[in-house]
């Protein structure tokens, strides 16, 4: 696990073209090789000169960045952001299936949202409404309750306090090659190819956190 400076762009977990037909092998490798990589370039240069918070972790570099000098604050928030945003989003993706939720997290699916298919109903609408760059994301908060959140550019839910389980990119390059402007169709073949195992074990650790 690389989570302190000097970051590095750990491998895919699976082939650029893994997700075929639904993300294709061209977006899988520039979203990976071109954009994750110039965040992690970026937030590396930021630390260069700031031994004392290399030791710190991705996740506490994130949380704190109130407590950062200044001139660095929104460096790291942007391209900290960028990096866990993407590793998460990298990580919650799977080869593709008819898989729904799976384990604790499918009961807590039905609980909150009425069923799986309502819930990609909230998830989808969630998605279409951001404005430009984002992601919407499935988080559980410190109560332990289940929602759908969107989030801007690169900020992300750890610093609202809420745990992510799952996470999907709209920024544009995550989807424009193959589907062109159409958010709505990447958001469709979005759901083929997510892993619910990932997505689980997540639930799993903020459940075993904050309850
Ligand atoms: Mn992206």
């Amino acid at each position: 696990m690389n989570d302190h400076y000097k970051f590095i762009n750990t491998p895919l977990p699976y082939g650029y073209n893994a997700l075929e037909p639904y993300i294709d092998e061209k977006t899988m490798y520039l979203h990976h090789d071109r954009h994750l990589q110039t965040y992690i370039d970026n937030l590396n240069t930021t630390l260069d000169k700031y031994p004392e918070y290399q030791s710190w972790t991705l996740e506490q570099l994130i949380i704190n960045v109130p407590c950062l000098p200044d001139e660095i604050q929104t460096a790291v928030k942007n391209n900290g952001g960028g990096v866990f945003n993407h590793r998460f989003y990298f990580s919650g993706l799977a080869r593709p299936s008819s898989s729904e939720p799976v384990g604790v997290l499918s009961q807590a699916v039905e609980n909150e949202f009425g069923g799986y298919p309502a819930f990609q109903n909230q998830l989808k609408t969630a998605a279409l409404s951001v404005f430009g760059s984002g992601y919407a994301w499935l988080v559980v908060n410190a109560a332990g309750k289940l929602s759908i959140i969107t989030t801007q550019n690169q900020d992300t839910p750890l610093e609202m306090g809420l745990f992510p389980i799952l996470n999907i990119d709209v920024w544009e390059h995550a989807y424009y090659l193959k589907h062109y402007n159409v958010r709505a169709d990447y958001i469709d073949d979005w759901f083929h190819v997510i892993n619910w195992n990932h997505a689980n074990r997540n639930y799993r650790r903020c459940f075993n956190m904050v309850l």
